[in-house]
């Protein structure tokens, strides 16, 4: 018998998980290409929030439709991956359906299971088509999602109908040949959706069908490496990020904004408050005020952007958007992606990085878009997978406010108001419960 399949095989897969590997890294030091920020607090809670968000799909099921049929891909995709286990084991040893013997009758049980994945996802990944192109839902056919998003969205999902769909042809031509006694395949009787199938091909000869069964196998194998590839550049990335991603949730109350270290250091500074254990850093050399670029982001922002599937719950809650202004908190993480990109692209051609004359605030998001934001957190609320696109709308509007003072005039005077008045209005503290003397007053009248 000829090795030739075999190192074929090994070829393949060593190259593939090459690639992968190179890519995992670059997509790593993307991510760290933002600032270091601790949030490994209150454990237990975290490990909850990732087994109900991004394991038990909790948000998803605010729309029930939609999420059936996602939750059909996601289980689909991770249970049918067990099958990969025998085809690398077949296609290593050159066995044919290698698990069979060791499983007996559960091994025809778990094939049912595949099968009748595949097909569920099958039927989703033809839903979702429908749904996006020709239903048109309002808010996958966005301004931001023309070009390489809206071409990602449904490729993968062609990409998914074409695997398993290798997945039934291959089954029903083995079990063809297996009827026939072609040397090498095994009947595995009551394979339920792959007999659907089988009248297609009993026409065939004995070679057309074997031919047709290992392009299926193969097509299928190269699928799924190619697959695994091809995420690393896309939306669905959220597929092993949304656990990390869910895990690193920020946890405090919704609202509750973060205070500025560089600020609560430069007053400590100022009131000449020694930091314990240690020197402080002079106010020259505190870091920038809020983020301009990627790398005044935390990693988790990065992390955030990275995960994002581009689904637009967050923007199609947002009253900005939906009162028609400019911002759209699904093209803050689409654009914060395509920056970290962009600086990784300049690295990799020993260009200037970060140094490109380029930055996340004014040539990727702007002013307009950040100043319109009303900090409401709906889209927080709103995102399957924790994302929070106000933090990083909130920071682009602290190196505003702070390092440039380019702040509209009006947000000025108010900032202006709550330094000396301590509130927004243009009153002294001392002249503030005035208007609960004029009542006394009018009691004692
Ligand atoms: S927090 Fe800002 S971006 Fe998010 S939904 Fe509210 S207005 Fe829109
Ligand atoms: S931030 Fe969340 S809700 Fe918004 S597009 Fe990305 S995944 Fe969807």
């Amino acid at each position: 018998m000829s090795i030739l399949p075999q190192v074929l095989f090994l070829l393949l897969f060593s190259v593939a998980g090459f690639i992968l590997y190179k890519r995992i890294k670059t997509i790593r030091q993307m991510i760290f290409l933002g600032r270091p920020e601790q949030r490994n607090d209150q454990k237990g809670e975290r490990w909850k929030t990732m087994g109900l968000i991004a394991f038990g799909q909790k948000k998803m099921f605010k729309r029930v439709g939609p999420a059936i049929l996602h939750l059909m891909i996601y289980v689909a995709f991770i249970i049918i991956n067990i099958e990969v286990l025998e085809f690398i084991t077949d296609g290593l040893s050159g066995s044919h359906r290698a698990f069979a013997p060791f499983l007996g009758s559960s091994y025809v049980v778990a094939m049912n299971i595949f099968e009748f994945l595949a097909f569920a996802a099958l039927v989703s990944c033809v839903a979702f088509l429908i749904r996006r192109n020709i239903t048109k839902v309002p808010r996958l056919r966005m301004g931001e999602l023309k070009g390489w998003p809206e071409l990602d969205a449904n490729l993968i999902l062609w990409i998914e109908i074409l695997l398993v769909s290798a997945i039934l042809t291959m089954n029903a031509t083995d079990q063809v040949l297996a009827e026939r006694g072609v040397a090498g395949y095994q009947l595995v009787e009551g394979l339920f959706f792959s007999s659907l199938i089988q009248p297609l091909f009993t026409t065939f000869g004995d070679t057309s069908l074997v031919v047709l069964e290992r392009f299926a196998w193969w097509f299928h194998i190269v699928g799924i490496l190619g697959f695994a590839i091809y995420i690393t550049y896309s939306k669905h990335m959220h597929i092993f990020l949304a656990f990390p991603n869910t895990w690193y949730s920020n946890l405090k109350p919704k609202g509750e904004m973060k205070n500025m270290p560089e600020v609560t250091q430069e007053v400590k500074l100022m009131l000449g408050i020694q930091e314990e254990g240690g020197a402080q850093e002079s106010p020259s050399e505190i870091a920038r005020f809020g983020a301009k670029d990627v790398n005044d982001l935390s990693w988790i922002n990065m992390m955030n952007a990275f995960s994002c599937t581009e689904c637009g719950r967050c923007t199609a809650e947002c009253p900005a958007n939906i009162t028609g202004k400019k911002l759209s908190p699904r093209k803050i993480m689409m654009d914060t992606r395509d920056r970290a990109e962009e600086v990784m692209e300049n690295i990799n051609n020993g260009g200037k990085g970060l140094d490109d004359g380029k930055a996340l605030l004014g040539d990727h998001i702007s002013k307009e878009e950040i100043n319109a934001c009303t900090s409401c957190n709906a889209c927080v609320e709103a995102c399957p997978i924790n994302i929070d696109p106000l933090d990083i709308i909130l920071q682009l509007r602290r190196y505003v406010a702070m390092e440039e003072s380019g702040s509209p005039a009006q947000w000025n005077a108010m900032f202006q108001n709550i330094e000396t008045s301590f509130a927004p209005w243009k009153f002294p503290p001392t002249d503030r419960f005035k208007w609960a003397d004029k009542l006394k007053d009018q009691e004692a009248k």
